[in-house]
């Protein structure tokens, strides 16, 4: 995107809606400044849509045509302003902010092409032209026209998809059937990744070659953690510091816990957060206590995490969640 304006909000903004994750910060301003393809790789929950959002913050107010496409006013693009230009019917426009600007895909194995590029009707084409009203049905990647296309998951979509995005994005072309057009699609492209999901093909190294990947951690310490929680948690009843400081900390040893394979991300944080508050509010409590972390503790947890394969067959994923919880609640730590 060579858009003078974005890039210059790019240089001041500081992401200030992500705490903490200095690095990634750094990389992904150098990587927009470069105009490059980007991939956040990292684990659900991490804050990868926060960045990604935050991105979209930056660009400047655009005025385009009134189209479901965001069409520049001058060089429309879509089946519906070419039919409004040919027609000579006078252009309406509209001025979106930078978060109107946020497209996102939600990459699956069933995302097909069409539904990401679009779609010609072969008998309407012959009649009325492949990219006319009538028989071009526009995909999903020409909303984000302008904007911010976010590709949530990018590896999970078949070979087939990612070749098709490949060509919008290096050559402008897009390929429907046996239709081929160059389309001047402007956007930028933040694809994410989980680097755990084996449930599909990995990414092929063509593909990855034409991207700069970003990884993102978990947040680097448990004072930037509990910032996150009480910046994203819903407040119900007072939790007592010492007792927020000590639970989000129980999720961070699981994170580290060599038995535990698929970790719980800062999700299960704020839902211990906010559970325990309701738990403590149905009990007529004031204040939070430990006891109603434990009740909500395996309903929050459990699904979130997977065990060692070494471990899973010695106990389940409840009953390792509330030892480890009884023996870490027993031993005093040192928080504020
Ligand atoms: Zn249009």
């Amino acid at each position: 995107m060579t858009n003078e304006k974005f890039k210059e909000n790019l240089l001041k903004d500081d992401f200030e809606d992500i705490i903490g994750q200095e690095n990634v910060k750094n990389q992904l301003k150098s990587a927009l400044l470069m105009d490059r393809h980007i991939i956040l790789v990292g684990q659900p929950g991490i804050g990868k849509t926060t960045l990604a959002k935050n991105v979209a913050k930056l660009m400047p107010e655009k005025t385009v045509c009134d189209c479901s496409f965001n069409c520049e006013p001058h060089e429309p693009l879509c089946p519906e302003c070419v039919e409004n230009k040919r027609k000579k019917v006078k252009i309406t426009t509209k001025t979106l902010k930078g978060e109107d600007m946020f497209v996102r895909v939600q990459g699956s194995p069933d995302l097909t092409a069409e539904d990401l590029i679009g779609d010609i009707d072969p008998v309407k084409a012959m009649k009325y032209g492949p990219l006319s009203i009538e028989a071009f049905t526009p995909g999903k990647i020409f909303k984000a026209n302008q904007g911010i296309l976010f590709f949530d998951e990018v590896n999970r979509c078949s070979e087939k998809l990612q070749n098709a995005l490949l060509q919008v994005l290096e050559e402008r072309k897009i390929t429907i059937g046996s239709y081929s057009f160059e389309f001047d699609l402007e956007f930028v492209f933040i694809g994410t990744m989980n680097p755990d999901d084996k449930s599909t093909e990995p990414l092929s190294d063509v593909f990855l070659d034409r991207f700069d990947l970003i990884y993102v951690e978990h947040p680097a310490s448990l004072d930037q953690e509990v910032e996150i929680v009480l910046k994203a948690g819903k407040q119900m009843t007072e939790f007592p510091q010492k007792l927020l400081f000590q639970t989000v900390n129980f999720v961070r040893s699981l994170r580290a816990d060599a038995d535990v394979d698929r970790k719980p991300s800062v999700r299960a944080s704020i839902g211990l957060y906010e559970r325990a508050q309701s738990n403590a509010f149905l009990h007529d409590r004031k204040k939070v206590t430990e006891q109603d972390v434990q009740d909500v503790i395996v309903s929050v947890l459990s699904h979130r995490m997977t065990l060692k394969p070494s471990i899973k067959f010695l106990k389940s994923t409840d009953e390792f969640i509330r030892e480890e919880y009884k023996e870490y609640s027993s031993r005093p730590g040192d928080y504020p």
